[in-house]
């Protein structure tokens, strides 16, 4: 990862088009394991926006506090917290026809590393 959208989430769409990577679904979207409820990001692709931009687009974009929120780099280290994740349905990972699911042992993504794991694991409000 990356981000990730909260409950405080309105549905307002201002995100989603800003995102470099397409790393945002909408609540109708099947694809999000929060269907009917709220925005989602693929932690899968989201890279944080880094080489996008100086800061998550996203969170710049969003109205609401506190929606945008922290999540683990996807890297290996968090492997297993996104494996977690992904069988109690907070994430729904990209499963590849022959590379199966996508995590990060698969391809890891790009993260901001002056973002303090304290704070990603307490999901702080990304703050812009
Ligand atoms: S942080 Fe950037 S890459 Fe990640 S979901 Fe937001 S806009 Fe997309
Ligand atoms: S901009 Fe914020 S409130 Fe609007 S859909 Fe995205 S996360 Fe939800």
């Amino acid at each position: 990862m990356a981000v990730m959208i909260t409950d405080l989430c309105i549905n307002c769409g201002d995100c989603a088009p800003e995102c470099p990577v397409a790393a945002i679904l909408e609540d109708t979207s099947d694809k999000n394991p929060h269907e009917g409820e709220r925005f989602y990001v693929k932690p899968e692709t989201c890279v944080e926006c880094v080489s996008h931009a100086d800061e998550p687009r996203c969170a710049r974009a969003c109205p609401t506090e506190g929606s945008i929120v922290w999540d683990m780099p996807y890297t290996t280290e968090f492997e297993e917290y996104f494996v977690t994740g992904n069988n109690n349905g907070t994430y729904k990972i990209r499963e590849h026809k022959s590379k199966g699911i996508m995590l990060p042992s698969i391809k890891a993504q790009a993260f901001i590393s002056d973002i303090g794991m304290d704070v990603r694991q307490a999901h702080g409000n990304v703050a812009v």
